[in-house]
Formats: C-alpha cells, structure tokens, sequence
C-alpha cells in the first residue's frame, strides 16, 4: 500500500534561551520581497488587487511580493505597518524563525532581529546551551508546525536528506569524523577566533550592486540602514521605506586588526560563533565551501569560515560603533551585540547545499 512520506521532524532545540518581542517601527525583515505561495497570493489579491504578487526571481516558479525601487520595503509596508497582516505569507508569519530542512526540519532564530533578546546567547558555549524554553514565538512556531503539513513539504525533504547525508558523512571522513555533533563539540569547547589573517574581511557588495542586495540592520533613532564598500572604506546608507535611493551617513574605514576586547565581549562573540555552528544552515553553507575547496578538510573550512565571520562581525560591530560616536578600546560586549545583528542576516543568506522551509 503507497503511504505519503511522513513529514521531517522538527527541532527546536536552537530556541532555547531566546525571548522575542517584535519592535513596534522596526521593519527591518520587511525590507525584503518574500516568497509566496499560490494560495496565498490569491488571498493577497483580494486585499489589494494591483499588488504586484506574481513577480519571479531567479528563474524559479515561486512568486514573490515586489519591494520598491532603490532600496525600499516590501509593497504592503506602509509606516512600518504591514497592509496585509492578516494575509501576510509564511516567511512573514514564521520570522524571526528560520528552518533548514534536511534530514530534519531546525529552528533557529534570526538573531538580526532587534525584537530578540541575546541576553543568553553566550550560553551556547557550554557543550548544552541554555535550557529555558523559548518565549513569545508560539505563533511562529505555529506557522512552522503548518508549513511543515504541506504536502510537498515530506517529499522535498526526503530527496535532500539523501543527498546531504552522502555529502556530509564525505566531508566529516576528511577530518576523521563520523557524526556532525562530534565536530561542532570540537568546534564549542575550541572556538575559532579572528587573527590577524582575517582583516580585513572580504570586502562588502559596491555601487554596482542593487541596493536590496546590501546587508542591513536596523538602528535606533535612524531607521534601516544598508552597508556597502565606497574606496578603500566602507558606507552606510539610510533606506526609506518608499524606495528611491539611500542618504548616505558617512564613509568609514574598515577594521583591518582583531580589536582588543573585554572579557564579556569574548564571550558573547564565542556564544554567537558556537551557536552558528550548530545551525545545520551554517554545516550545509560550509559544506558549499568544501565542496568547491576540493582537498581541505572538513574541520578547517569550518574553522576558517567561523573566523571569517567573526572579523566580519568585528569590522561591522566597530562600523556601528563609529556610526554612534561609541567606540571604544578594548571593545564591549554591547558594541559586539551591534555586530551580531548587522551579520546574521547575512549569514543566513549565504549559499548552501541544504534547502529552506
Ligand atoms: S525585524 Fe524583528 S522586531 Fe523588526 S519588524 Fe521584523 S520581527 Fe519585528
Ligand atoms: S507582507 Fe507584510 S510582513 Fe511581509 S514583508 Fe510585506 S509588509 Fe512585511
């Protein structure tokens, strides 16, 4: 008898310790075109007849809700409120949740979001993590918990979980490893920490590159600010909700050295780091990397890419600070929390041998 495959199980354990409240003016994840379904577009629709819904990215069938010209937000944000609340699409209704789906289906939270507490994340350098269920993300979770029972969801998983398994027992057979726990268990009682080799990080997208395609976060008192390489230094540019170009707030140098740093700023820099490492995301966007390194081991892309994204993280973090007229030596952990949530989004974003929710 044909039995429908059975729908991936989901893992929340990246949750713990988190607490989320989503900030009232933010808007800083609807600066985005997200991906519809197509029964959700018809729902869209009858809100707003013209919204311009059936726009396709990248050659694929999925549409996506256009975003205005020149950097600007998602058609239905309208100060910072979304038009279409009630209707909005799953990667609105899931966020601040992102889900890898692999042989499993993991949470994990997109720590960009100003609305999510990091109060804890420096617990995740412990071999367990914190252990306090999540707070505030029942609805999220809901959506995840729906998304998870649509039918092509079982399918889909199934077929990458095949082809990342083989891919990921090749890669850890480079390092001498059998289980990814045992890896990222090396990599959180180890944590790699940027050195000198590491600055300055890869340099950020220039001019010639769209402005949504910046990295972006979201700054008190100013708004949704974009980042990108002017010179040898770096710009930060105001986006407005309507489009139309950012206002530049300045050109700054790059950091080009590993700052010195206070204690709790280690710390909460190795809490990011051993977090990021257990994302299977992050296993699978390494797995990219190794996979077009040919010959490296395992173990070393992954060190190597965990302290590329912690000088990135540094030169961001020293970005926002020189922004705010607050830098100081050695750097703080409130100036390294500023750079936690100027690079996560990114992060999530990089290429991957593994599939989204
Ligand atoms: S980024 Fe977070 S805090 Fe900001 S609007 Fe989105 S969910 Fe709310
Ligand atoms: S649909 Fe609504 S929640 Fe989603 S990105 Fe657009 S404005 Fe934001």
């Amino acid at each position: 008898m044909h039995r429908d495959p059975a729908p991936p199980t989901l893992d929340l354990s990246l949750l713990r310790g988190f607490a989320f409240r989503c900030q009232p003016e933010c808007g800083l994840c609807c600066f985005t075109s997200p991906a519809v379904a197509p029964g959700e577009r018809q729902r869209l629709l009858q809100i707003d007849p013209e919204a311009p819904v059936s726009v396709v990215k990248g050659g694929d069938a999925t549409s996506h809700i256009a975003s205005r010209e020149g950097g600007g937000a998602c058609y239905f944000l309208s100060e910072a409120r979304c038009r279409c609340h009630p209707a909005r699409p799953f990667p609105c209704r899931a966020f601040p949740l992102h889900v890898a789906l692999n042989h499993r289906a993991q949470a994990s939270v997109v720590l960009s979001c100003p609305g999510v507490d990091l109060g804890r994340l420096e617990e995740w350098r412990t071999d367990d993590g914190p252990e306090e269920s999540p707070v505030g993300l029942e609805e999220e979770l809901e959506a995840v918990r729906g998304e998870l029972r649509s039918p092509d969801v079982a399918p889909r998983s199934g077929t990458t979980a095949d082809a990342w398994g083989r891919s990921m027992r090749r890669a850890l057979r480079s390092s001498r490893l059998s289980d990814p726990a045992d890896l990222i268990a090396r990599i959180v009682r180890h944590p790699p920490r940027p050195s000198d080799d590491d600055f300055p990080p890869a340099p950020l997208p220039d001019a010639q590159d769209p402005l949504e395609l910046l990295p972006m976060y979201q700054e008190r008192g100013v708004g949704i600010v974009a980042v990108r390489s002017q010179g040898s230094g770096c710009e930060a540019l105001e986006l407005q909700e309507g489009g139309g170009g950012g206002r530049s707030l300045g050109v700054f140098s790059v950091l080009d050295h590993p700052p010195s740093m206070e204690g709790s700023a280690i710390e909460l820099l190795e809490g990011y780091l051993a977090y990021v490492v257990r994302r299977d995301h992050f296993l699978s966007s390494a797995l990219w990397t190794w996979k077009q390194l040919k010959g490296e081991g395992f173990q070393e892309v992954v060190e190597q890419r965990l302290r590329e994204l912690g000088a990135q993280l540094l030169a961001r973090a020293n970005l926002r600070a020189m922004l705010r007229g607050l830098v100081s030596s050695p750097m703080s952990a409130e100036t390294v929390e500023l750079g936690i949530r100027a690079v996560d989004m990114d992060e999530l974003d990089r290429p991957s041998l593994g599939q989204l929710l």
